[in-house]
């Protein structure tokens, strides 16, 4: 038995402060070309993947997180056809987004190692979704593929590491740029913005970028008890402001017609999740 302390708020970005897993067994601790990875097994939260000691799921909580950054955009929208997954390489976003009929996905991630890692170790994460023929999987930066492809989405969520490390380049403008430009007209970015309680900057920073870039842009909130800290913001752009007012019954009816069965996701809870609390609105102003 042996502590994990998460490195998230240790080191630079030192607040003097840390959350604790009690690892009951180690799964699997691999350095890749990278970024350092690690399985472990946990009484209450089941499995943990950390990388570079920073969590980013757990078998307990992750339907929270999945469920948000996949539900929300693509029942605003209502029509996707064509989903790019920048990142994700757990396989929770490309689990959720497949379970709409009419997607096919394309998921871009950096480290063939993570797919590998949570394929053979955390296999619920993406129960399947890999072996789906509507999944594309391709490995290289993201922010290449989006320099460089032609193709458009109707959907792109950056399911991305915090903003230190590989991930960094996942939160510049010039990469959020490249992101509207392959969007179909009306189409939805959605980014994971880190907890405004302890990440202030982090959306922002964001903010400052998508607002520059797209006609609508936003964020709306969940907690996830794992990204400690409270809400986590996750960021919302559009040329198309009506999406981000769509209404409770327009959501309820492709939620119904979907049939898909949610964890945390609600249409209710959707539209409840775009109201901020007041220490996030006052930071966005
Ligand atoms: N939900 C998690 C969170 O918010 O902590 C993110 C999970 S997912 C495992 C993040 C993925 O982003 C990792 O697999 C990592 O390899 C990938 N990634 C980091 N930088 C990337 C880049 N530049 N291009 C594509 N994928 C990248």
């Amino acid at each position: 038995m042996t502590w994990v302390d998460e490195q998230l708020y240790v080191g630079p970005r030192d607040l003097g402060y840390t959350q604790r897993f009690r690892a009951d067994r180690f799964i699997c601790r691999h350095k890749s070309d990278f970024q350092d990875l690690m399985v472990f097994e946990t009484r209450g939260f089941g499995r943990v993947l950390m990388l570079d000691g920073v969590v980013q799921a757990t078998e307990l909580d992750e339907f929270i997180y999945h469920e948000m950054m996949t539900h929300v955009p693509l029942f605003a929208h209502g029509a996707a056809e064509r989903v790019l997954i920048i990142g994700g390489g757990d396989g929770g976003i490309l689990r959720e987004v497949l379970r709409h009929p009419l997607v096919q996905a394309t998921m871009v991630e950096l480290d063939p190692d993570v797919v590998a890692v949570c394929r053979e170790h955390m296999p619920s994460l993406s129960r399947g979704a890999f072996d789906d023929p509507r999944a594309r999987l391709l490995f290289t930066d993201g922010v290449r593929f989006m320099a460089e492809s032609t193709e458009s989405f109707d959907v792109i969520i950056v399911d991305s590491t915090d903003p230190i490390g590989p991930g960094e380049v996942l939160f510049t403008e010039s990469f959020y740029a490249d992101c509207r430009r392959r969007l179909t007209p009306g189409g939805i970015l959605v980014t994971q913005n880190g907890v405004p309680l302890l990440q202030p900057q982090e959306m922002t920073a964001t903010a400052g970028r998508l607002g520059r870039l797209f006609v609508d842009a936003g964020f709306y909130v969940a907690a996830i008890p794992t990204y400690v800290g409270g809400f986590m913001a996750m960021g919302w752009a559009s040329d198309n402001p009506a999406l981000r007012q769509q209404s409770e019954r327009v959501l309820a009816q492709r939620f119904s017609t979907a049939g898909i069965e949610t964890r945390y996701y609600t249409p209710a809870l959707h539209i409840a999740s775009f109201v901020l609390p007041a220490y996030v609105e006052c930071l966005l102003n």
